[in-house]
């Protein structure tokens, strides 16, 4: 069906706007309008579906983002497997720009986000979400974590395996001291939106796989005027056919959803949701 999909991408235009007859699908959530329609299309005889994160036209700041919405919708679709390509600032020196990081961790630091389906309140359809905690010890999917560094590593492209990305509530950059606290503290680098996407995914048993495309050295690792949008999306052009490359043979080697063999869709084993997952 044209508005089927098994694999989802949540990232801008700059990786289906080139893809021949992809079908656009409005698709409501209890939780609201996810960030854009969804662009559903084939990739390697695999059905796909992208979201763009920030609504077209980069309409919505990473803390307006309706994760709930989006993660709903592409599961709504078929979705089961998630690939989350997103810029990131580098928090160290040897992670400058064009850098690709498949983190393995994560840390939140954002602050006005829900982050969960399983607050106790009700769904329009008068169902009651049971209150739920989450296994997220490895926020990851670890297989495809494995299939996006062979995808970078078959493009000549050496991908840093592992590292903590700390995620930041935005919309403005870090100061340089929360940056050199960031690196103090041992992590790799810096995004907006990492979560709750990645935990939001998790809570619908969907596999999440974060590719992280470092766009600028970030203020407390570099010693010139501090990170500036213009050169994010410099960067972030230069290489997003890299990556558009990179995420496609990433999509290609995604196992069939039935046969992973990760433990992503168990986090709620002997868990009483209380609701349907579409
Ligand atoms: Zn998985």
């Amino acid at each position: 069906m044209a508005t089927q999909a098994e694999i989802g991408v949540i990232g801008g235009s700059g990786f289906y706007s080139f893809l021949e007859d992809v079908t656009e699908v409005e698709v409501p959530t209890p939780y609201g309008s996810p960030s854009d329609s969804l662009f559903v299309g084939e990739v390697a005889g695999r059905r796909v579906a992208f979201l763009p994160r920030h609504g077209r036209g980069h309409r919505l700041p990473p803390h307006r983002i309706n994760y709930r919405a989006n993660l709903w919708a592409l599961r709504s679709v078929g979705v089961r497997q998630v690939l989350g390509p997103c810029a990131v600032g580098g928090l160290r020196a040897e992670y400058g720009p064009g850098t690709l990081v498949v983190p393995d961790q994560l840390v939140d630091r954002t602050k006005s986000r829900v982050q969960t389906f399983f607050d106790g309140e009700p769904l329009p359809d008068g169902t009651v979400p049971n209150v739920v905690h989450t296994s997220f010890a490895d926020p990851y999917c670890p297989e495809g974590r494995q299939i996006a560094l062979k995808a970078a590593q078959g493009r000549e492209w050496e991908a840093v395996d592992g590292g903590t990305m700390v995620v930041v509530e935005g919309p403005r950059f870090s100061t340089r001291a929360e940056s050199r606290w960031h690196a103090a503290m041992g992590w790799s680098v810096v995004g907006m939106t990492g979560h709750p996407e990645a935990v939001l995914a998790r809570e619908l048993g969907l596999c999440y796989t974060s590719m992280a495309l470092v766009t600028d050295l970030d203020a407390g690792a570099e010693t010139g005027e501090g990170v500036s949008h213009t050169e994010v999306l410099r960067v972030f052009g230069e290489n997003v056919e890299r990556l558009r490359t990179v995420l496609f043979d990433a999509v290609a080697a995604l196992p069939a959803a039935d046969a992973r063999a990760c433990l992503c869709t168990h986090a709620h084993d002997g868990w009483d949701l209380g609701i349907e997952l579409p």
